[in-house]
């Protein structure tokens, strides 16, 4: 479960203690890799921690999870999480702390393109097209760095699975429960994803 990200950005943000996804392991790519734990930036949240710490923090507050894993590489990280686990225990997070994850939240929520959870219940499609994965990236060139994600799409992603091989047989639209017009936010998605750069 991609928990802080569900924090801050975009899905799942009310953990009702009965998802499965907490019983063991909760805090799977819990910052999302690095954006996340890039902005906003520390001073501007106007508490004591980083956007990174202010995740895991948001974990560590939940009662639900029995381990919460996170990547580290560098000493400071392990200073950081360190700091984080001693003074954080389920129910300590501040009413100001909520608010910012709140306001984090809705934010990320603002500047996401199309609501897909990556749940994958529209694969596979017969056509090879990777939906989740072209709506990730649509949504990334949004929320966090729109050429790399538009890097991601041309040179990383197999062209076998770019949106553009939809032949909008309509099935895919059929498992989706968020209700997503899939045929048509693909292909958005893909002329989006092969513009060129016009954000500087
Ligand atoms: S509508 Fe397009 S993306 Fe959806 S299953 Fe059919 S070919 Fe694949
Ligand atoms: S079924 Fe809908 S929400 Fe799930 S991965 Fe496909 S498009 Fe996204």
């Amino acid at each position: 479960m991609d928990a802080a990200y569900c924090v801050a950005a975009t899905h799942c943000s009310e953990v009702c203690g009965r998802c499965p996804a907490w019983v063991a392991i909760t805090r799977c790519r819990g910052l999302r890799g690095a954006p996340l734990a890039r902005p906003p930036r520390q001073e501007r949240l106007g508490i004591k921690w980083s956007p990174a710490q202010l995740a895991l923090r948001w974990v560590l507050d939940h009662p639900e999870p029995a381990v919460t894993l996170s990547g580290m590489n560098r000493m400071d990280h392990v200073n950081e999480n360190i700091e984080v686990a001693c003074a954080t225990e389920p129910g300590s997070m501040t009413g100001h702390e909520q608010a910012m994850v709140d306001a984090i939240r809705e934010r990320y929520r603002e500047k996401t393109l199309v609501e897909c959870t990556a749940c994958g219940y529209c694969m596979p499609c017969r056509q090879g097209v990777n939906i989740p994965r072209v709506f990730s990236l649509y949504n990334d060139m949004s929320v966090f760095d729109a050429e790399r994600a538009r890097m991601f799409y041309r040179r990383v992603t197999n062209p076998d699975e770019w949106a553009s091989h939809c032949v909008e047989c309509g099935v895919c639209e059929e498992h989706c429960p968020q209700g997503i017009s899939i045929m048509e936010r693909l292909a958005e998605a893909h002329e989006a994803l092969l513009a060129e750069d016009r954000d500087g």
